[in-house]
């Protein structure tokens, strides 16, 4: 796809259609010269210099890639418009597309029926799931993993609700007899299960917390923020196939959350909650004198505790898919890619003297750090950072990221290094971008090399 044609495209489309309304005139307080725009334009470029390249396969560090060209040709488009997906009146095109792209995720998860939308974060989405949650159990609390996301404590904060936080076991995952010992006090309403943690990409048991929570008369709610387009893989032929027992588990789930801008080749700007009841959308009534006049049909905004919504989201998500579906054919294939790169990386990171594997990892995310003398934490640490901060010079970058273990994470995977601090910084690369495959070797060698570097410093 040659992204500056079809830009071109989309502009010209737009300004057709625009021109079947008659002239008009644009208003003299919106004129700026061209003269004017280029300095403030020089500016922008410069500016935009300061990050950090996360399109290269040198880039092996955050969550973090740009969109692909069909998501951004489809929202630059649509967003020519600016519909709102809030409501049928703010641009129906784009409803229907959230609606279609919402049902493919549907789908994807194995969902016979299903409510949900776009939202504009994992964050929120997760929020919404979580006040129906409330709504539903108002006077128990909810259960998340010690290594979910941050912002489940932080929501049940602002929702009201006691957060209960259960211990993880030595591969980062819920730990079922510590969930087993919360459910019995009858305090918890919801679950939370995290398919892919935001650190280690750690898998929970889907389908063995369910089982719990069903005997106990609980809700289980699904964080595939980052992981959910995994699914795809499930039960997939060769290396890159993972259990398929967690992922199809997700399907009895009450509701799980998904991020397009994370796996779904989205610009920022894109989550999507779904619930399986589609009964749930009772929680939402409310009345908006403002909106949703044209038509009778359900709004968006009927069902989203956000008001104004970009339709262009919808457009972009919605246009992705129409070439690269969310299959096993389709979006599978850029998903197995990174997680053969984590393999490779896998290996060579245990053949190495000068890297250890932190553990296996599960989905693309592989955690390492640089082998040390003496083995302890304070060393471990120093030396990952001496790692991040060196890799990113020049001539040969490599942009990598770290995550903070603390002691008994550290020890239980690694017992015979020295315990001489609280935990120790390691080396983390989340390899999302289907590139990684093919440059996994160069990155390791790079990253051996400055692992000894820093060793030779220490
Ligand atoms: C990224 C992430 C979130 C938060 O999503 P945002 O889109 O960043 O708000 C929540 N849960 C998990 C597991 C994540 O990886």
């Amino acid at each position: 796809m040659d992204l500056q044609h079809w830009l071109g495209r989309g502009a010209q489309a737009i300004q057709d259609w625009a021109d079947t309304f008659g002239p008009y005139d644009t208003h003299p307080s919106l004129h700026v010269d061209d003269d004017r725009f280029a300095v403030a334009f020089e500016e922008l470029k410069g500016r935009l210099k300061d990050n950090y390249p996360f399109f290269h396969p040198h880039y092996a560090g955050q969550m973090l890639k740009p969109p692909h060209p069909a998501a951004v040709v489809g929202h630059l488009t649509a967003m020519l418009i600016n519909p709102n997906n809030h409501a049928l009146d703010g641009g129906p095109a784009t409803a229907s597309m959230e609606r279609e792209a919402v049902a493919r995720l549907a789908a994807m998860f194995g969902y016979e029926t299903h409510l949900g939308h776009l939202t504009t974060s994992g964050t929120i989405a997760n929020l919404e799931a979580l006040f129906v949650a409330r709504e539903l159990h108002p006077d128990r609390g909810v259960a998340y993993s010690a290594d979910a996301h941050y912002t489940h404590g932080r929501m049940c904060h602002v929702l009201g609700v006691t957060g209960h936080p259960v211990r993880t076991d030595d591969r980062g995952r819920m730990d079922l007899d510590a969930l087993e010992d919360a459910l019995r006090t009858g305090r918890v309403g919801t679950v939370v299960v995290t398919t892919g943690t935001t650190g280690l990409g750690a898998v929970d048991p889907v389908h063995e917390v369910l089982h719990l929570a069903q005997r106990h008369g609980v809700r289980v709610h699904v964080d595939a923020a980052y992981g959910g387009f995994f699914t795809l893989l499930a039960g997939a032929d060769g290396p890159e196939g993972l259990p398929p027992e967690p992922w199809r588990a997700i399907a009895r789930c009450d509701s799980v959350v998904v991020d397009p801008h994370k796996h779904g080749l989205q610009p920022y700007g894109c989550g999507a909650v779904l619930f399986r009841d589609p009964e749930v959308g009772r929680f939402y009534l409310h009345d908006s004198p403002y909106t949703y006049f044209t038509s009778t049909a359900l709004h968006l905004g009927e069902i989203s505790l956000e008001c104004s919504r970009a339709g262009a989201s919808a457009a972009a998500l919605w246009l992705t898919f129409q070439v690269l579906p969310p299959t096993p054919g389709g979006l599978g294939q850029v998903l197995a890619a990174g997680r053969r790169a984590a393999l490779k990386w896998t290996e060579l990171i245990t053949e190495s003297s000068s890297l250890e594997l932190y553990q296996q990892p599960e989905l693309d995310i592989v955690t390492y750090f640089p082998t040390t003398d003496p083995a302890a934490l304070s060393a471990v640490d120093a030396a990952s950072a001496r790692v991040l901060a060196n890799g990113m010079t020049a001539p040969d970058p490599v942009f990598l990221s770290t995550l903070r273990a603390d002691r008994e994470a550290f020890t239980s995977r690694h017992p015979r290094t020295v315990a001489d601090a609280d935990g120790a910084r390691i080396l983390r690369s989340v390899l999302m971008k289907p590139e990684s495959e093919h440059h996994v070797d160069r990155v390791h060698a790079r990253v051996e090399q400055l692992a000894r570097a820093a060793r030779a410093d220490g």
